[in-house]
């Protein structure tokens, strides 16, 4: 199951669940499929949790149900479409000998078929399919008599992504892996902690951002007092923070990796105008992702910015595919070209990435037919070339356009008059901050993480 997310959480504040809605509206962008809070009184955990945005899941009364002082909350989006089991919608909230706890879990684990394989030999009964199942039952079935001793135990036995929030009725734990793969920051509500994927889910509610949970740290609040404890052997894990979070899924606004995505999603920009020069007479975005770079290599280039499409943004996952004849409506349904701006120019667009490469030929042709004389195409990352195993929706091998064809042959499959990427050293080099250490897996194949083939063969299958 490739998954990805965005987790919330807040202790011993008033209206927790209030303020858990509003930081998963702020990370609605991270996952559209699910959206879940729990919530403890210090004696019991309550829930609500459902398919769809986080605006259709919660209604007022949701909220005036969820009465407690501590919650978790977690937006979800998983390859697996409507057809999902409501088992695998978080937070997980399950009773055991010790008490009540909920999870929500960020990222994916590259072990989760092999530990959920020994679980149920052991006698294991799952619910879902979701990877952060494992980490519940490792959790329980732990001989050590602690609970942070349980869950120390749980946590060594996992491989991969996880961005973490726990919740018993006394405690909130914040957990990143110890390649630290996924954001996870830190923050503080009138003295409340708060705990969100991305800083801009603070900015909603009025948090200050304090700092980020570092990779391998488990930060445990009881009794109000905050603690800092390693996961065993964190410490020799090589740093793999995913640098896909810039180019893509983190919100401009946001900042992750002690970075302002803003900033570096802008420098890649810049660096792709000084390393793909080309002569036009405007630079459009594809929105919304192409957006800020599209900013960065205008004002590099001098080349004048414009907005050539306009997206609409209230088209969903439920979109009805078109059928053949049809097809090409599936892009014009989300983006337009503004009539008579491109008339006879030549123009940059920016995009992202480019993943199967059908978007990009689309966008090219919408261009041609709108009047553009040259389509140049230029992209804020290096080509896309490998599978992410570690949280990132990505297509098989097969299925990435740049593994199999140069990029003179993806210009040629997407009609364009020029294609350039920016460089990997040139991506690394803009995102670079002062503990910055990046998983670029996806561009180059150096995954920090052995990924075993029944991994990379389920993957195939969904
Ligand atoms: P494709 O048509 O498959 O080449 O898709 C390229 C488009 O998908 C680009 O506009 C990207 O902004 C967008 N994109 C890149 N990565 C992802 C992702 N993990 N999930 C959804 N969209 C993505």
């Amino acid at each position: 199951m490739k998954e990805y997310c965005g987790v919330f959480g807040i202790y011993n504040s008033p209206n927790a669940a209030y303020f858990t809605y509003l930081g998963l509206y702020a990370l609605q962008h991270r996952g559209q499929e699910s959206a879940g809070i729990a919530v403890t009184d210090g004696k019991r955990i309550t829930y609500h949790r459902d398919f769809g945005l986080v605006s259709s899941v919660f209604s007022s009364e949701h909220l005036d149900r969820l009465t407690g002082h501590t919650a978790i909350g977690h937006n979800r989006y998983s390859t697996s479409g409507a057809s999902d089991s409501p088992d695998n919608i978080q937070p997980i909230v399950v009773s055991y000998k010790h008490g009540q706890m909920a999870i929500a879990h960020n990222g994916n684990l590259v072990n989760a078929l092999e530990l959920r394989e020994k679980l149920e030999e052991e006698g294991s009964i799952f619910r879902g399919t979701s990877d952060s199942e494992v980490i519940v039952h490792l959790i329980v079935k732990s001989r050590k008599k602690r609970f942070l001793e349980k869950l120390m135990d749980a946590l060594s036995q996992l491989k991969g992504a996880y961005s973490l929030l726990v919740m018993t009725n006394k405690k909130l734990i914040a957990i990143r892996d110890p390649w630290g793969f996924r954001p996870l920051c830190m923050g503080e509500l009138n003295g409340s902690p708060v705990f969100a994927s991305e800083t801009c889910a603070f900015d909603l509610i009025g948090a200050k951002y304090v700092r980020d949970v570092e990779p391998g740290e488990v930060v445990m609040i009881e009794k109000g007092e905050m603690k800092s404890f390693r996961i065993p052997g964190s410490e020799s894990a090589r740093r793999s923070q995913c640098i896909f979070e810039f180019v893509y899924f983190a919100r401009p606004d946001s900042q992750i990796f002690g970075r302002s995505v803003y900033q570096v999603r802008k420098e890649f920009g810049r660096r792709l105008a000084r390393e793909n020069p080309v002569e036009a007479d405007i630079v459009i975005p594809v929105p919304d992702s192409g957006v800020v770079p599209a900013l960065g290599y205008s004002q590099e280039s001098g080349i004048p910015f414009e907005l050539g499409l306009i997206r609409n943004h209230y088209v969903g996952r439920t979109f009805i595919k078109p059928q053949q004849k049809m097809r090409d409506i599936g892009v014009k349904v989300k983006l337009n070209p503004v009539p008579g701006l491109l008339k006879g120019k030549r123009v940059v667009v920016i995009d992202d990435s480019i993943v199967r490469g059908t978007t990009s030929r689309k966008i090219v042709r919408m261009l041609r037919e709108a009047g553009a004389k040259e389509v140049h195409m230029r992209i804020s990352s290096p080509p896309t070339k490998w599978p992410c195993y570690f949280g990132i929706d990505t297509p098989t091998r097969e299925q990435l356009i740049a593994s199999s064809n140069t990029v003179d042959e993806i210009c040629s499959y997407i009609e364009a008059d020029s294609l350039g990427y920016l460089s990997l050293e040139g991506m690394i080099e803009a995102a670079k901050g002062s503990k910055c250490e990046f998983c670029t897996a996806c561009f180059d194949g150096d995954y920090p993480i052995e990924v075993p083939d029944s991994i990379v063969e389920q993957a195939k299958k969904e």
